[in-house]
């Protein structure tokens, strides 16, 4: 057997490699490197995909998220609604531009922002919701949306864990993740469902002129060049990169299947522990399993993880502290206490391995390693 790793990016790349290798070879014969043709043509066929009008790249998740909130207009006075059991980037970019971010707790089944707590927390400042799309199943976007569109609240996805998750509304309507607010927000990162060879981002959205100002702040604000009608930023998506999830894309359904194969082993294998709570999904939305995580009842969350390190599996804890108790924003002045859920949460959670390189030996050796624990 292998040695188990969180995730196999190794092991992918070279059940892949010639595309892979075809597609950097076609960019270095061109030297396009910064918007060369893949970069449109990854949007397009990232568009079709997804079943979004338009498609913006960018240079990261973060950058897509910082984007979307300027084009929307976004600063000082204003409130963002952001689910307390989070990665830190929404936060930081809602603090970046100035604004205020208010923070929720989330649902205690599927870990994502809790809808009641999210229509208590709106103000007459409140502009932007931004659902997180949690370990890659979507949030609770039919509720969102209607609380979105009462109040006339503007609604960001960052659905940079949950490319390919689908979410289907009580009238029958289908959509993927990043293409039910007005901005959804997708990350490449080497280690996401749909990763590159470095840093990436997108920003979608079904709205044309949203499209442009998008697109225009991620050009240093100009939509001509060297003419600046916003304040901007430089961020792009390398051709090389754009070139690598061209042809990482078409193999996008089968990560997924692959991810949900090693869940559904984890489901079966480990069910009846009473200790372990295994991973909630809701009725309307698909799991793409970016993480695969457990609450780890009666505090054995780190005997747990030392105990799998020991028998060499890795693990992780994401997230080891609430964004409301992050050093950095003590200045919001929240307190332990405030999401319970969230902080609970931080002391149960533990991430098994996950990728699409998972051998059955691998995953029968890990399921066994923890129905044997000892704790
Ligand atoms: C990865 C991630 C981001 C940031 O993406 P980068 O490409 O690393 O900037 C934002 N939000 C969530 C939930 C993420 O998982």
């Amino acid at each position: 057997m292998n040695p188990i790793q969180m995730v196999d990016l190794k092991s992918q790349y070279l059940r892949i490699k010639p595309e892979i290798d075809a597609a950097i070879q076609r960019v270095l014969d061109s030297t396009a490197f910064i918007q060369g043709s893949p970069v449109f043509d990854f949007e397009q066929q990232l568009a079709q995909y997804a079943g979004s009008k338009h498609v913006v790249s960018c240079g990261n998740g973060t950058d897509a998220l910082l984007a979307a909130l300027m084009a929307l207009g976004i600063g000082e006075g204003d409130e963002v609604i952001i689910p307390a059991f989070t990665f830190i980037a929404a936060v930081e970019v809602v603090a970046l531009l100035g604004a205020t971010p208010v923070l929720v707790d989330v649902c205690d089944d599927s870990f994502n922002m809790d809808v009641h707590a999210l229509e208590k927390a709106v103000t007459p400042k409140t502009k932007v919701i931004l659902p997180v799309h949690l370990y890659g199943q979507c949030a609770d976007m039919e509720l969102i949306l209607k609380i979105a569109k009462k109040h006339n609240i503007k609604v960001i996805e960052d659905a940079c864990q949950a490319v390919g998750a689908t979410y289907t509304f009580s009238d029958g309507a289908m959509k993927q993740a990043g293409t039910m607010g007005d901005v959804g927000c997708l990350s490449f990162f080497p280690s996401k469902n749909l990763g590159c060879y470095g840093d990436g981002g997108a920003m979608m959205t079904q709205d044309a002129d949203l499209c442009e100002r998008l697109r225009a702040i991620c050009k240093h604000g100009s939509k001509e060049k060297y003419h600046h009608q916003l304040v901007g930023l430089n961020s792009r998506l390398d051709t090389l990169q754009a070139a690598i999830l061209m042809a990482k894309l078409p193999h996008l359904d089968d990560f997924i299947a692959a991810r949900g194969f090693a869940a559904q082993y984890y489901y079966e294998a480990l069910k009846g522990l009473d200790w372990i709570e295994l991973p909630v999904i809701k009725e309307n939305t698909t799991h793409t399993f970016h993480q695969f995580t457990l609450r780890v009842k009666e505090g054995k969350r780190d005997a747990l993880k030392q105990y799998l390190a020991a028998k060499g599996i890795p693990s992780m804890i994401y997230y080891p502290v609430p964004a409301h108790l992050q050093p950095a924003y003590q200045y919001l002045n929240y307190k332990e206490g405030d999401f319970p859920v969230a902080e609970q949460l931080c002391r149960e959670v533990l991430s098994l391995p996950m990728h699409t390189e998972l051998s059955e030996n691998q995953l029968q050796y890990i399921c066994k390693t923890i129905v044997d624990c000892p704790l």
